[in-house]
C-alpha cells in the first residue's frame, strides 16, 4: 500500500480478489490517537480498507503497519495538518475520489480550552479550520460518490459539550469556541440527514462525555480528578450501534435518549413561537 508523503493524495485501497465481496474504505481524521484511532481499530477489524490522516506520521505509519498486519486491510497514510488550506485540499481529493469509500469519520480535534479574550486569534482561528471547515468540506467531497452508490454513512465526532452552551466556567472548562464548534457539528449533521432522507447514506454526530485520550493534556486540562471516563473503544463501538439505530444525535453516555426527543421538542417550540409575525412584548414601548 501506499504511504504518502506529507501531503500526497492515495490510490486507496487493495482491489477485491476473484470472489471476494468488493472493498470498502473508509476515511479517518485524527487516526493517530484516542477516538480516531479507535475508529481505526474497529473499522479495519470490520474489514474496511483505511485512509488514515493526522500530523504526526510515525504515529500513522506505526497503526498502519500494525493493522495491515493484524487484520489483513489496505492501509494508506495521509500526513496532513487540517488547518492548512493546501493540505485539507489533499484531503479532500482523497475523500472525493476514493472509488470505495463507505465511511468518513471527521475525528481529527484538539480542545483548546481557554478564556476567549486571551485565546489568541489565529488560534481561535484555526480551531475554527480543524472543528467546522475541515469536516464541512470531507463531508461535501465525500457525500458525491456515497450517495451515487446508494449507501454510505459520515461520522462527525462532536461532544458532550455542544450541549454546554448554559453551563457556567467552571465547573466546566472555559470554551466558547470550542463548544461552539461542536454546536456547529449538531445542527450540521442534524439538517444535513434530513436533506440525505432516501439516500441510502447516514450521517452522525458522535456525542462524548470525556474520554480517555491525549487531548486533556495536550489541552493543559489535568482530568485527574475526573472519577468518570469513558474508553475510546467503548465510544466507538456505540456510535456504530447508534449508525445502525439510525440515531442523528449519538450520545454514547446518556441512557435516557428521550432527552435529546425533548430538546428537539423544546427547539420546536421556539420556531414555532416566533412565528407569528409580530415583536414580542417585552420589545415594544407602543
Ligand atoms: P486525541 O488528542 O487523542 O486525538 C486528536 C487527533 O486529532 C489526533 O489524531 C491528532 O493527530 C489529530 N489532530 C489534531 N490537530 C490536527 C490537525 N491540525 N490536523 C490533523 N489532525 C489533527 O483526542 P481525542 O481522540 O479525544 O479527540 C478526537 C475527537 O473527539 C476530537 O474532535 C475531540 O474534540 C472529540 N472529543 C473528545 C473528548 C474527550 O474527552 N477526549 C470528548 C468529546 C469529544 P496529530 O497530532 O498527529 O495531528
Amino acid at each position: 500500500m501506499v504511504v504518502a508523503p506529507a501531503a500526497q493524495p492515495v490510490t486507496a485501497t487493495q482491489p477485491a480478489r476473484a470472489g471476494e465481496q468488493p472493498r470498502r474504505a473508509a476515511l479517518i481524521t485524527g487516526a493517530s490517537s484516542g477516538i480516531g484511532a479507535a475508529f481505526a481499530d474497529r473499522l479495519a477489524h470490520d474489514g474496511y480498507d483505511l485512509i488514515l490522516v493526522a500530523r504526526r506520521r510515525e504515529r500513522l505509519e506505526a497503526i498502519a503497519e500494525h493493522l495491515r498486519r493484524e487484520e489483513a486491510v489496505g492501509v494508506d497514510v495521509l500526513v496532513a495538518d487540517l488547518t492548512d488550506r493546501a493540505d485539507l485540499l489533499l484531503v479532500e481529493r482523497a475523500a472525493a475520489e476514493t472509488m470505495s469509500l463507505e465511511m468518513l469519520v471527521n475525528c481529527a480535534g484538539v480542545a483548546g480550552y481557554m478564556p476567549f479574550v486571551t485565546l489568541p486569534p489565529d488560534q481561535a482561528e484555526a480551531m475554527i479550520a480543524l472543528h467546522v471547515i475541515a469536516p464541512t468540506r470531507l463531508t461535501r467531497a465525500a457525500l458525491p460518490r456515497m450517495i451515487a452508490r446508494g449507501r454510505g454513512a459520515v461520522i462527525n465526532v462532536s461532544s458532550g459539550l455542544a450541549f454546554s452552551a448554559s453551563v457556567p466556567s467552571p465547573p466546566l472548562p472555559q470554551r466558547a469556541v470550542y463548544a461552539a464548534a461542536k454546536s456547529y457539528i449538531n445542527t450540521f449533521t442534524e439538517i444535513l440527514a434530513s436533506e440525505l432522507q432516501g439516500t441510502g447514506v447516514r450521517v452522525q454526530a458522535l456525542c462524548p462525555g470525556i474520554v480517555r485520550t491525549e487531548l486533556h493534556e495536550v489541552a493543559g486540562y489535568d482530568v485527574s480528578h475526573v472519577p468518570f471516563m469513558l474508553e475510546p473503544d467503548d465510544v466507538v463501538a456505540a456510535s456504530l450501534a447508534g449508525l445502525e439505530l439510525g440515531e442523528i444525535v449519538c450520545v454514547p453516555g446518556l441512557e435516557d435518549a428521550s432527552r435529546l426527543a425533548d430538546l428537539e421538542r423544546s427547539r420546536g417550540r421556539i420556531l414555532d413561537g416566533a412565528r407569528g409575525g409580530k415583536i414580542a412584548k417585552r420589545y415594544r414601548t407602543d
